[in-house]
């Protein structure tokens, strides 16, 4: 650990909702995150002008729902802070086009570190460069707005120069409905590079590779696939659960001591030393840029690789039998909605 790193947690009393009521405001991008970011602020008080391209799909949306929109340099012009929530992939590009709308003292505020991180954003050095990410997908933070209830965030400063930067972040994450929740002070560094690590060794990537290979062990050793899906796919919710109520403990207290034992002896010969070896290099590509490097240049070629890898996993015979069983419950429909919505 360095001393950038810090676990400093922020609640309501920590924040000061006039350092973002009093200001204006531009949330650029109206998915995931951007609706509910707009739609949160707005009910919180705040001025909000929606940045939208002029053939945007969702520009009447958020119209409906009640919010004023304008083109992104437009709203950028007349925003005090431009909360920059298009795909991560564009920012470079809108970034660009509403450069030259950025006046001092203005803020630049983001959901995720990565541009700014490995420099595909270079902000002026006359504006402030901050980040609220909430730690869910946007639906989530929108429900648990209207909710009453919370959404924790991370919160971190790269640039100030107002000396306000922060508690205008903190206002920022209060009008979000985040410091109801709580709000972990990172930076961008460690934000963007733990974000891509735990996506990539653990969440996404590792996960998905876990299911699978337990799938394929079981088909191709003579098993249905009904049982294999079951087994190494359906009941990982059911898992996953567990250890996010009560912590890993909590799942081992809850399967049975043949589970237990079992897992305790076989687990780590599952994931043994070489995935270690193998997360420690891929934390060392995230650090030293080859990762973004490698994304970044896939995006100009024109993803060739993304979209094989895509259509690969999926045509995987998992996702076939997993469409063809999850149909069978009736609680099929209700959740494959809310899994429509991208998480990360
Ligand atoms: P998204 O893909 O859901 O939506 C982006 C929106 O941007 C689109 O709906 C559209 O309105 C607009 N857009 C798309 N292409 C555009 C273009 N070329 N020019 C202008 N506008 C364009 O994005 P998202 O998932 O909400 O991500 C936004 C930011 O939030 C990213 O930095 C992401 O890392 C971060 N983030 C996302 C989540 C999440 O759960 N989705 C969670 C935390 C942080
Ligand atoms: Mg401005
Ligand atoms: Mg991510
Ligand atoms: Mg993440
Ligand atoms: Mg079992």
């Amino acid at each position: 650990m360095t001393d950038e790193f810090t676990t400093e947690v922020y609640y309501d009393d920590d924040a000061d909702a006039a350092h973002i009521t009093d200001k204006t405001v531009a949330v650029l991008g109206y998915g995931s995150q951007g609706h509910a970011h707009a739609q949160n602020l707005h009910e919180s008080g705040v001025d909000v002008v929606v940045g939208l391209r002029e053939d945007s799909s969702s520009w009447e949306q958020a119209e409906d729902d009640g919010l004023r929109v304008a083109t992104p340099d437009d709203a950028a012009a007349e925003a005090d802070v431009v909360s920059v929530l298009v795909p991560d992939t564009v920012q470079p590009a809108v970034f660009e086009a509403i450069e030259d709308e950025l006046e001092a003292g203005n803020t630049l505020q983001f959901a995720h570190g990565f541009n700014i991180h490995y420099n595909q954003i270079e902000p002026p050095e006359d504006v402030d460069v901050t980040m609220i990410a909430p730690k869910t997908p946007g639906h989530i933070l929108r429900r648990n707005y209207v909710e009453n209830s919370g959404t924790p965030a991370l919160l971190a400063v790269y640039q100030d120069t107002t000396g306000e930067a922060k508690d205008e972040a903190l206002a920022y994450a209060k009008a979000l409905g985040c410091t109801r929740a709580g709000v972990v002070e990172t930076s961008f560094r460690e934000e963007t590079e733990t974000d891509l690590f735990g996506e990539q060794a653990v969440l996404c990537g590792g996960i998905a590779e876990l299911i699978k290979q337990g799938y394929e062990t079981l088909v191709d050793a003579g098993y249905s696939e009904e049982m294999a899906y079951f087994e190494c796919l359906n009941e990982m919710k059911l898992i996953v659960d567990l250890m996010y109520e009560g912590g890993i403990g909590a799942m081992w207290h809850s399967v049975s001591d043949t589970a237990e034992y079992g897992g305790l002896t076989r687990g780590p010969r599952i994931v043994d030393e070489h995935a270690r070896e193998n997360m420690e290099e891929v934390l060392e590509e995230v650090q030293n840029g080859t990762f973004a490097r490698q994304w970044i240049v896939e995006n100009q070629a024109g993803r060739p690789q993304y979209n094989q890898l895509h259509e690969a996993e999926r045509n995987h015979e998992i996702e076939e039998v997993g469409a063809r069983l999850r149909n069978l419950f009736a609680w099929a429909d209700e959740e494959e909605e809310e899994t429509d919505e991208k998480a990360e």
